[in-house]
């Protein structure tokens, strides 16, 4: 096995194809996009499965989604375009063509350049972009089983015809943790365009280009999700410098990701564009944006994940390490906003504490349920009292743990501590027996601490236990270590 240590000579190129899922209906029918669970072969109608004489008629709301995406990555916007054909003859092409936009013989993509901004360890770098275009999704394909070893193959057409917006970038990222982090980023960008849900099964598709610098490049095609966008690529990158190392020639080739081997295999030796034979589409009608169209849209679009992650260092005076991970995800930095903004006296320090609350616990109990904040009966109010709560000493950090699981079903908190008789136990006399009786049954603990100041913490956590996480932390300490140095 290689060991890649050196990303510097691995080229990446990435092409991302997104459902528009906030569409209603599909890019040139009035069918329904929303043909996720149904039965297959039901969300179809002549346009969609392209039967003769057929018309497409152009979704205008389509092209209002790709405008807000392509002034939120900052590209130039073409004002006059038009459809191209791309052919290719594949079972889920029912028209034998794809109506697409194309960048080359007059045609014009949405929109050219624009970059997204990454942060790296030696800082940030801009991911630059090529293009973006708007295209229909084909139908899909259902395999028993792996692409390669299925006995059969099934065809569901509810698919064709949903719009898509293909993003390509140019070939400059280097290494899969960037490719990664790019596609968060990006993730991050649409969801605040409101312009699709990519959490949805299928609703993201990427292709990715890949060579060791000086030798033939590889595409990866179809990889469905961010996180097998990284391990394909790892993947790609060790087979290519085996390749390399072995003296074997690389040939430019399409490959797929097999993600329940985890490993890319050949598909076939890769089409050249003029395979696809592109000519312009004649049944629909050329595009023309007039310019008061796009400063209207332009100013409709809500306030970017960046400009945000300043504005909350600025206004709530929290550190740009936090402020980045509380904008990545607008539903929860909403719902922070709306929080913290639920009551006129918040000082500084809470600002701070609701950022961590929301970052730490509740989005670890929501990556364990595989749930957002807007699944849940969670308030902002309910988090600003448990903030309050512990601010004013009523309760211990340790009650408010564990408590989050009931107050994400819904439970008020005040409801929960009552049920439960929770509350923060400060009184030193009271602590003061549980403290000498901790002492008295850990002499090894105090022995160790002789040398070691840190076992201490031991201590605590054995008070901590005696009390159901009740004991006030500090004065816990505070009469430890009155009682060890006697
Ligand atoms: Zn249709």
């Amino acid at each position: 096995m290689i060991i890649v240590t050196s990303h510097d000579n691995i080229i990446i190129g990435l092409e991302i194809h997104v459902q528009l899922t906030k569409l209603k209906t599909k890019l040139f029918c009035s069918c329904s996009s929303k043909y996720r669970g149904a039965e297959p072969n039901t969300y179809v109608c002549p346009i969609c499965i392209g039967l003769p004489g057929s018309l497409p008629v152009l979704n205008e709301k389509a092209v209002e989604f790709a405008m807000k995406l392509a002034i939120a990555l900052g590209c130039k916007i073409n004002k006059s375009m038009y459809f191209f054909r791309k052919n290719y003859f594949y079972p889920d092409l029912p028209k034998g063509f794809q109506i697409t936009q194309y960048n080359k013989a007059g045609g014009k993509a949405f929109g050219d350049g624009g970059k997204v901004i990454i942060k790296k360890k030696s800082g940030k770098k801009e991911i630059l972009l090529n293009r973006i275009h708007i295209e229909e999704d084909p139908g899909r394909l259902v395999h028993k089983g792996s692409i390669v070893s299925s006995p059969y193959t099934l065809v569901d057409y509810n698919r064709s015809g949903v719009c898509l917006i293909e993003i390509v970038t140019e070939p400059v990222i280097n290494s899969p943790e960037e490719a990664r982090e790019f596609l968060n980023q990006l993730k991050s960008i649409i969801q605040y365009c409101g312009i699709a849900d990519l959490d949805l099964e299928g609703s993201v598709r990427v292709d990715a280009n890949i060579s060791i610098k000086g030798h033939a490049r590889s595409e990866i095609k179809n990889i469905n999700s961010f996180k097998e966008v990284q391990r394909a690529l790892k993947w790609e990158i060790r087979r290519q410098k085996n390749f390399i190392k072995r003296n074997k020639l690389l040939k430019q080739e399409t490959r797929h990701w097999d993600d329940s081997r985890r490993v890319t295999v050949g598909l076939r030796s890769k089409e050249f564009e003029k395979d696809y034979r592109y000519f312009p589409e004649q049944d629909l009608v050329p595009i023309e944006l007039k310019k008061s169209y796009i400063e209207k849209i332009k100013n409709y679009l809500p306030e970017m994940p960046n400009a945000r992650m300043k504005r909350f260092q600025n206004q709530y005076g929290l550190s740009e390490f936090d402020s980045e991970i509380l904008v990545m995800d607008k539903d929860i930095a909403d719902f922070y906003e709306e929080a913290v903004n639920s009551e006129k006296d918040f000082e500084s320090k809470e600002y701070k504490l609701l950022c961590n609350w929301l970052k730490g616990d509740i989005s670890r109990w929501l990556n364990l349920q595989n749930k957002k904040i807007t699944d849940t009966d969670l308030t902002p109010i309910q988090v600003v009292n448990l903030v309050k709560l512990i601010e004013e000493g009523r309760i211990t950090g340790k009650i408010a743990k564990s408590v989050i699981g009931d107050m994400m079903l819904g439970t008020p908190i005040k409801k929960i501590l009552k049920q439960q008789g929770k509350k923060r136990i400060a009184d030193e006399e009271k602590l003061s027996s549980i403290c000498k009786k901790v002492i008295q049954e850990n002499s090894e603990i105090i022995k160790d601490y002789k040398t070691n100041p840190r076992a201490l913490e031991a201590l605590i956590g054995k008070c901590m236990k005696e009390t159901h996480g009740q004991a006030d932390p500090k004065i816990t300490r505070k009469l430890l270590l009155e009682y060890i140095e006697k």
